[in-house]
């Protein structure tokens, strides 16, 4: 028998695939993984099964379909104001995770440090730490979430190669202000560093806030890779395609990865999300379509002991349970899935030691009848 020696071995099952069982064995309302439980776009449908059925069925090419590429840079120039070219700056993905992995196996070599903020995306330090580089984690301020800059700054080393930037921010929906792009702004002049920037949930900010994508910024972009998911945009997570806007000398490298790793996306859904791009209002529309279902869930949850933080973006929103009990997040998550029907995520998970501040994690991206149902549950406690 061949001994393995593990390249990742602290990573076990992650807590969205754990707590999505745990949700099917007990027939639990499902909050946690995020993932929307209604119907997406009948129309986007129709325009992949066209393309289907017109023969698109072979290899796209390598960088991404080009129209959808095209079509990209275009949207981007109308959102944030970038000129980008479509053919040297813009890779489809499949996903937005693949594309934040080839971000940082693109730059990272044994022994580089990357700045990872906690709480944080499940998959950043294993991809840091797959590459032989180790995570720098710098705890969020708490309770507001908010980056903490003088504790990011005093973990830059001369080793530190790049920071992972993550807004709406998952999993407590805080957004980066003007004030961070100054504090980030400052950083990097002073150390020279790259920015990965996980913009899954770009079109999911709420109250008439500000996205600050890295696109906005000409001087920040020269040195990001930018990320994003069109499950996200399109409430289609299980398509899995995504894309990452570089600089031309960045995406040359991202795309040596990339080339030999999947090589090329699904065809006919590039074709249909090109065409489906057309319609501004599906994602303009977006941020005000959560909200809704952010508030009607803020509305709900009022009848519970629970204590909602604040959420301005994302699919998410975090509750404190000290109300209910002293139990950790996990346990008080595993019960609550078990004896109760509703399952959520704790968000101890995102931090790579554990956390004690006791709070869980909702998914509101779902029917206004999910929602009530889990908190018809969540008020008996
Ligand atoms: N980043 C964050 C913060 C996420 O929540 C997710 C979850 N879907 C992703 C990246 C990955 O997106 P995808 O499913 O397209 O890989
Ligand atoms: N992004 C989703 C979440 O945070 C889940 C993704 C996954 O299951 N890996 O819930």
């Amino acid at each position: 028998m061949l001994s393995f020696h593990s390249k990742l071995p602290n990573v076990g099952t992650t807590i969205f695939t754990e707590m999505s069982a745990l949700a099917a064995e007990h027939n639990a309302v499902n909050l946690g993984q995020g993932f929307p439980d209604f119907p997406m776009s009948e129309q986007l449908i129709d325009a992949v099964s066209r393309a289907m059925r017109s023969n698109c069925n072979q290899y796209a090419p390598m960088p991404g379909w080009m129209p959808l590429r095209e079509a990209l840079s275009e949207k981007i120039n109308r959102l944030y104001g970038a000129s980008i070219n479509p053919d040297t700056e813009i890779t489809v993905t499949p996903g937005g995770t693949y594309a934040i992995y080839t971000a940082l196996t693109t730059i990272l070599r044994p022994g580089d440090e990357v700045i990872v903020l906690e709480p944080a995306y499940d998959s950043y330090v294993p991809n840091i730490e797959v590459n032989g580089a180790k995570a720098v984690l710098v705890p969020l301020n708490t309770p507001d979430f908010s980056i903490n800059w003088d504790a990011v700054r005093r973990g830059v080393t001369e080793k530190t190669r790049a920071i992972i930037l993550n807004s709406p921010h998952n999993p407590t929906g805080s957004i980066l202000t003007e004030q961070d792009i100054s504090s980030l702004r400052s950083l990097v002049a002073d150390h020279d560093m790259y920015i990965i920037s996980d913009e899954v949930y770009e079109h999911l900010v709420f109250d008439g806030m500000l996205h600050h994508s890295m696109l906005r910024y000409p001087d920040l972009f020269q040195r990001s890779f930018v990320c994003f998911s069109f499950g996200k945009v399109y409430h289609c997570t299980g398509w899995k395609l995504g894309y990452c806007v570089a600089p031309e000398a960045f995406t040359r490298e991202f795309r040596k990865v990339h080339q030999f790793n999947c090589f090329s996306c699904h065809t006919p859904s590039q074709v249909g999300i090109t065409e489906f791009l057309r319609d501004e209002e599906a994602y303009l529309g977006l941020g005000t379509f959560l909200q809704k279902k952010r508030d009607h869930f803020i509305q709900l949850m009022h009848s519970t002991r629970f204590s909602l933080l604040s959420s301005q973006g994302s699919y998410f929103i975090c509750a404190a349970y000290d109300r209910i009990t002293d139990e950790s997040d996990t346990a008080f998550a595993r019960r609550l899935t078990r004896e109760y029907g509703v399952a959520t995520i704790p968000v101890s998970a995102f931090y790579q030691e554990g956390s004690r501040n006791r709070i869980l994690r909702f998914c509101f991206a779902k029917k206004e009848e999910t929602l009530e149902a889990a908190v018809e549950r969540l008020s008996r406690l």
